[in-house]
């Protein structure tokens, strides 16, 4: 039996001596595994799909529930990510979310329609790669019911202006009046550059404020979901 899905490449493992083990975020199937036969060699024809960040259309062929990749039709390999290690970084933790934050088989369209306009707008936009992964990371969370108000006082409504404390139990930030034993303050700068951020303004440069965005977000997934993202912490260290 043979199918055919829209996919992007998330992970790709070297397997015997010239194949590659794929996990591939398909539209159709959500995430999905498949073996990439040859892919390894000088002059394989496939060789684009074992790359991450690959979106390309791939004939499948199932057997006893393993899939083997028969042929694709690459759409786009989003080279220029390659190009720029902020790039580069950016995009390979989109793609280590998504791998960790999909369950096997689900499917995700509104995920996926997120992961490719990231994928593009890092490869062919200069916004800064950092504030596309931040609002990445909120619209995910949003989508997999992990979601974060940014918005006000989660619980009294109003504007926060001068202190700010995160309540990781409801998902909310929440003002000084309205805090609660053991919801810690967090910078207002950063509050306010992710509110930004939430708010779908992405193109401007606030270079200390967006590392601190990565920062929250990197305590925000390891303590609601327990996800310690490798490709994030990289991506925090580069200068
Ligand atoms: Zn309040």
């Amino acid at each position: 039996m043979t199918d055919k899905v829209n996919g992007i490449t998330l992970r790709a493992v070297n397997y015997k001596d010239s194949d590659r083990i794929l996990t591939l975020f398909t539209l159709e199937k959500g995430k999905i595994t498949a073996n990439a036969r040859g892919v390894r060699k000088a002059n394989a024809k496939m060789k684009q799909v074992a790359e991450p960040f690959c979106f390309a259309e791939t004939i499948l062929a199932e057997k006893s529930g393993r899939y083997t990749v028969t042929e694709i039709n690459s759409f786009d390999a989003f080279y220029p990510i390659r190009t720029d290690l902020k790039k580069y970084y950016a995009g390979m933790t989109a793609l280590e979310l998504t791998d960790a934050i999909l369950p096997d088989g689900l499917e995700s369209a509104s995920h996926f329609v997120l992961l490719v306009e990231l994928l593009k707008k890092l490869a062919y936009k200069s916004i800064n790669p950092i504030n596309l992964l931040v609002k990445f990371f909120y619209d995910v969370a949003l989508e997999h019911g992990y979601s974060i108000n940014l918005a006000s006082c989660g619980r009294c409504g109003t504007v926060i202006e001068d202190k700010v404390f995160l309540s990781l139990k409801d998902g909310c930030c929440v003002c000084e009046d309205c805090k609660r034993q053991g919801e810690n303050g967090f910078s207002i700068d950063t509050y306010k550059y992710l509110k930004r951020i939430s708010e779908g303004e992405i193109d401007f440069e606030d270079k200390e404020s967006a590392k601190n965005g990565l920062r929250f977000f990197a305590y925000y997934f390891s303590k609601v979901i327990s996800l310690n993202l490798k490709c994030l912490a990289m991506l925090i260290d580069l200068p």
